[in-house]
This record gives C-alpha cells, sequence and structure tokens, in this order.
C-alpha cells in the first residue's frame, strides 16, 4: 500500500548532521554561504548522494542545481521539490538544507522501494538564497522564474569585489548558456518555520497557504544640531520630536491590524550622535508585514500618513522612503489541499499559516503551482548557529512531502 509508504527518518538526519560538517562553526552553526568553496563541497556531497540514488545532475546558468528521477513518462512535467544548501555568515543546520535533504530522501523512498512515477521528480538546490554574500535573495530561483535578467545578477558583486559571474565561471557553470525553465506539474519545499507559532501551538505541520507582504521603509527627518543645555526646548528643531510621536502611533495602528500585522523599528541613527547635541539628523527603518493585502496596504499608508502628520506638528522636514517591497504570495490551492491531504493521511497535528520570511517557493509559484510545509523549530530561531529542530519533526515533515508529491506524481 502506497499510503503506508515513509521515509527513513535515520537516513535525513545522518545526512544533515553530514551536511552540516561543511562549513561548520565552533558554535554549531553553519557558515556555507553562496558560491564559495564550501557552498561547492556541500553540493559535491549531494551530488554524490544523488548520482548514487541514480539520478541525473545537471546545473544551470544562474548557478542553481537540478537532480532528476527519471519517470515512467519522462517527457511530461516534472514535480519538482527543493530549497537551499547555502546559509547565512551564522546560520544553521537546517534552514534551506533540510528542505535540499528531504527532497532527495523522498527519491531515495522511492528508489528502496522500487516505486515508479508516471512524472519525472525534481530536486532543484536553488543558487544564493541567503543573499548574505551576493546582495539579492532568492537569486537563483528568481532568474529561473523568469523575474530576475540574468545579467543583473551577474553583476552583482560580494564586499570583495567579487562578482557572481566571476564565481560561477571559476567553479564551472555554464554561464554562456540562457535558462530553460522545465515545465512544471507541482512544486513543494519543505522548511523549517523560522518562527515560534508551530511549537507554540505544539503542532507538527504548517501547511503553508502563501506568504505575506512585505516593504521596507526608510524615514529621513532633517533637524538642527545645537546644543543640549543652553537651547531652550521650544526653540530647537529635534527630530526625536518625530520619532516620540510616532513610535507609540504606529504600534496602536499595527495592533488594530489584528494578531498577524507586523511593525519593526529595526535601525535608528542621530547624527551627529552626541549625547549633549540635539541631532540634526534622524534616520531610521520601518518594517511592515501583513499576510491580507487590503490590511497590508492600509498599515502602509497609515506609515506614512502618520510620517506626515508628524512632520508637519513640529514643523519639521523629512520623507519616507520604500526601500524594498515583495508582494505577499497565495500558493497554489490544489498544492496546498495536497499537502492538507497529506498531513491528513499521516494523522498529524497540522495548522494552515502563512509565512513570515521569503522562500524561493515565492519565485516558483509565479511560474508553477507551488505549496510549502514547515516543521517547528525550537524557540522559533533561524539565522542563527543555535537554530535546531526534532529529529521526530524533520521526519514527519518529510513524510508530508513525500506523500503530497505522490499525489501529484502520477496523474
Ligand atoms: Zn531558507
Amino acid at each position: 500500500m502506497l499510503s503506508e509508504l515513509r521515509v527513513n527518518g535515520d537516513r535525513l538526519w545522518s545526512r544533515l548532521m553530514e551536511m552540516a560538517g561543511i562549513g561548520a562553526t565552533a558554535q554549531g552553526g553553519c557558515n556555507r554561504q553562496a558560491l564559495t568553496d564550501l557552498d561547492m563541497a556541500g553540493r559535491h556531497l549531494l551530488s554524490r548522494w544523488a548520482e548514487a540514488a541514480g539520478c541525473r545532475v545537471r546545473t544551470d546558468a544562474a548557478g542553481n542545481l537540478f537532480i532528476r528521477r527519471a519517470g515512467r513518462e519522462d517527457a511530461l512535467a516534472v514535480v519538482m521539490t527543493g530549497s537551499h544548501l547555502d546559509t547565512q555568515p551564522t546560520g544553521g543546520k537546517f534552514d534551506g538544507v533540510y528542505g535540499v535533504l528531504a527532497g532527495l530522501e523522498v527519491i531515495e523512498t522511492l528508489n528502496d522501494r522500487s516505486i515508479p512515477t508516471l512524472r519525472p521528480i525534481e530536486l532543484a538546490v536553488w543558487c544564493n538564497e541567503e543573499g548574505s554574500r551576493f546582495p539579492m535573495a532568492m537569486m537563483g530561483s528568481a532568474i529561473w522564474s523568469g523575474r530576475l535578467a540574468l545579467d543583473t545578477a551577474y553583476g552583482l558583486t560580494d564586499r570583495a569585489g567579487t562578482s557572481v559571474r566571476q564565481e560561477l565561471e571559476r567553479l564551472g557553470f555554464p554561464v554562456s548558456r540562457g535558462i530553460a525553465r522545465q515545465a512544471v506539474k507541482a512544486a513543494f519545499e519543505a522548511h523549517i518555520e523560522q518562527g515560534p507559532v508551530l511549537e507554540e501551538k505544539s503542532k507538527t505541520i504548517g501547511v503553508v497557504t502563501g506568504v505575506q507582504h512585505m516593504s521596507r521603509h526608510e524615514v529621513l527627518i532633517e533637524g538642527q544640531e545645537a546644543h543640549a543645555g543652553p537651547t531652550p526646548m521650544h526653540l530647537r528643531r529635534d527630530p526625536i520630536r518625530v520619532l516620540a510621536d510616532l513610535l507609540p502611533a504606529l504600534y496602536a495602528a499595527t495592533a488594530q491590524r489584528g494578531p498577524d500585522a507586523r511593525f519593526t523599528v529595526g535601525f535608528i541613527e542621530t547624527l551627529p550622535g552626541s549625547p549633549n547635541t540635539v541631532p540634526g539628523r534622524l534616520r531610521f527603518t520601518v518594517d511592515i508585514r501583513h499576510p491580507d493585502a487590503g490590511q497590508y496596504g492600509a498599515l502602509r499608508a497609515e506609515l506614512e500618513r502618520l510620517v506626515h502628520g508628524a512632520l508637519a506638528r513640529h514643523a519639521l522636514d523629512g520623507e519616507v522612503r520604500c526601500m524594498w517591497e515583495a508582494p505577499g504570495v497565495s500558493f497554489d490551492p490544489s498544492c496546498v489541499a495536497a499537502v492538507r491531504a497529506a498531513a491528513a493521511g499521516l494523522r498529524l497535528d497540522a495548522m494552515e499559516m502563512v509565512s513570515g520570511a521569503g522562500h524561493d517557493s515565492c519565485n516558483v509559484s509565479a511560474v508553477a503551482p507551488t505549496a510549502m510545509i514547515f516543521v517547528p523549530c525550537a524557540g522559533g530561531l533561524s539565522h542563527n548557529e543555535a537554530e535546531s529542530a526534532l529529529p521526530a519533526d524533520l521526519t514527519a515533515g518529510a513524510n508530508v512531502l513525500l506523500h503530497a508529491m505522490l499525489s501529484m506524481a502520477d496523474s
């Protein structure tokens, strides 16, 4: 019975630990940044496992890696899974890596029982998901999906001035070739949640219905530098007055948008930054997120309105600039249903949720039906060397991936 099929959780765990040895840090994390020799060492290890499993391995001009298990009708659109092997400089063992090795585990499990599928199965390793070395998160999947021009990506440089193109050439990727995107019937990505919700609610599986809308803004306010002693309060042009008005108003506006709204001031800078000088200039960032397009748009508009209101009240000049915006994604209902059904068939405790972080699946979903599977991670920690997850949860997520993929691979 196909419904009784289960992945080998011990093999998955031991491979996660073996991969974590490449770029291992003293604090128990990983530093395997995109297109470094360590990134390549990780890909080589994966490729060796994949070839031993009878798969075909190929790379593309964007630095992506594809591992293919042939289907009975091999010309049909593939059922895809994948994630990334690159990490943050102080990254963990599971972010991205889990999705890749869970995909390999699906292939191994089908091989163990000699189960053919009608459609081919492909495991994608997307290049430079983290965007920590080359400043473009989700780069490889963006190129593959046609959202990012190859030449734009090739021109990105790291802090040493080395370009993506130079590294791809050095590492032997086929840079001169264009991108030929394979037809995809359905795509799935398993990932640690990178947040605390599943753990808090004691759920094993997150059925991810989409990714929230998000944007980052910079607020600049011009004041006038003045001595903190002799200058009376009413004669100052103090930009901190604007911040003092804004923070409570923005926290309140966020609270009004429900528990899914997110508002973060992650950076505040005053110039000249002296304890006894009224700042001449204030700069801070605002990160806004919401899964609902209407609520998100309202919160964004509120930010503009509140900043300009506070500027007018204090007779100061300033501006709000949007530095970056990623529209939300609604995953494909049939793929989401496949994940939900797989979790139910395995009798796992599951809940529907929206991802708070961006993933390669956001790009993939622009050109193919896509959904994601989340598993809990300890304390919701990620982008952190202490990132950790329980073997049983990782196994459960890989089983959901297996059955969601199987439900699409034979039709
Ligand atoms: Zn990731």
